[in-house]
């Protein structure tokens, strides 16, 4: 797993970092969502020993990353923002001189190049020059340097920045094909894409964790809506009484029905439920209100 421990980190006057701690379980993709210039970039680079905290500490896999950076580059794999591609080089040459850093055994080498290669679908670029890649290819080699050692750990810094929407999709299946055999942590400023790929997300703002939740829990709301066939004149006042209620506003359903929203401190449908039964309301509809990543966040952020 991977630890991160109250890390704080300075650049000057400006305060990168505050305090930001979260784990990651093997097997769980994890995104790091905030603004530019929330400290995302900052994180990852501690994360991956590349930068020193001026606080705190991480462990992957219960090893030190700065005391025991070797070990850990081992076990991870990661895309920086601007991954260093050598333009001249082909494909091919570029991926057999990261198996010859990564001191790949020679007889894993054929199979380990291979599976990096396949993975990413850049067999039919092997000796393309990288100057001649497009944005989106460039990215699947910088992916593919990321996975060829089989790391248990991807680590990914806005790996979408910068391609196209079909691009975009395709990057995004691969690291969720990716995600079957490592524990990934990527960042983003996207939420749509956060949303599509990951099972939980860690929102940075200010250099402060603001939110650390699975994405189900996270759209499960509190509130409920109640919507009934005829006003019923003991329904604010019944409901008002309910315990786990905090408030109540009357609204009108879409196709112009009575209608309440229900604030609640915990999920109270099933006794709204039942009490419209013993009331015998009318009932036309009850729901369990959702939460978007979008408004979870916009919330978030304007309070920050
Ligand atoms: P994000 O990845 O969320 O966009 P960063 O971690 O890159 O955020 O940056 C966090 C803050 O630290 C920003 O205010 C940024 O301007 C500042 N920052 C990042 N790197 C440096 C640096 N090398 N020198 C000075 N300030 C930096």
């Amino acid at each position: 797993m991977i630890h991160v421990h109250d890390i704080s980190k300075r650049y000057g006057s400006i305060e990168a970092l505050r305090g930001v701690s979260f784990d990651i379980q093997p097997g769980e993709i994890v995104g790091l969502l905030g603004p530019n210039g929330a400290g995302k970039s900052t994180a990852i680079k501690i994360v991956t020993g590349f930068l020193h905290p001026d606080a705190g500490f991480v462990e992957i896999d219960g090893l030190n990353v700065l005391r025991d950076l070797r070990a850990v580059q081992d076990k991870i794999g990661y895309l920086s923002e601007n991954t260093p591609l050598y333009p001249e080089l082909s494909v091919q040459t570029y991926l057999g001189m990261i198996a010859d850093l990564r001191a790949v055994p020679a007889s894993d080498y054929t199979r380990l190049l291979s599976d990096a290669i396949y993975g990413t679908g850049l067999q039919a670029y092997l000796t393309r020059s990288i100057a001649s890649l497009s944005k989106g290819l460039r990215q699947r080699l910088g992916l593919a340097q990321a996975i060829l050692h089989k790391p248990q750990f991807l680590i990914l810094d806005e790996p979408t920045v910068g391609l196209d929407p079909t691009q975009i999709v395709e990057i995004r299946a691969l690291i969720k094909a990716l995600a079957q055999d490592s524990t990934i942590l990527f960042s983003s400023h996207i939420l749509s894409e956060v949303e599509a790929i990951c099972d939980r997300v860690i929102i940075i703002i200010n250099g402060e964790v603001k939110a650390d939740q699975s994405l189900r829990e996270l759209s499960m709301s509190n509130d409920a809506t109640l919507v009934l066939q005829r006003d019923s004149a003991d329904v604010a006042q019944t409901l008002g009484a309910l315990e786990g209620v905090a408030s109540i506003q009357p609204l009108r359903s879409l196709d112009d029905y009575p209608a309440w929203r229900i604030q609640g401190t915990a999920d109270i449908t099933a006794q709204i439920y039942a009490l419209a039964r013993e009331r015998d309301w009318p009932l036309r509809e009850l729901r369990r209100d959702t939460v978007t990543l979008e408004s979870f966040f916009n919330q978030l952020a304007t309070t920050a």
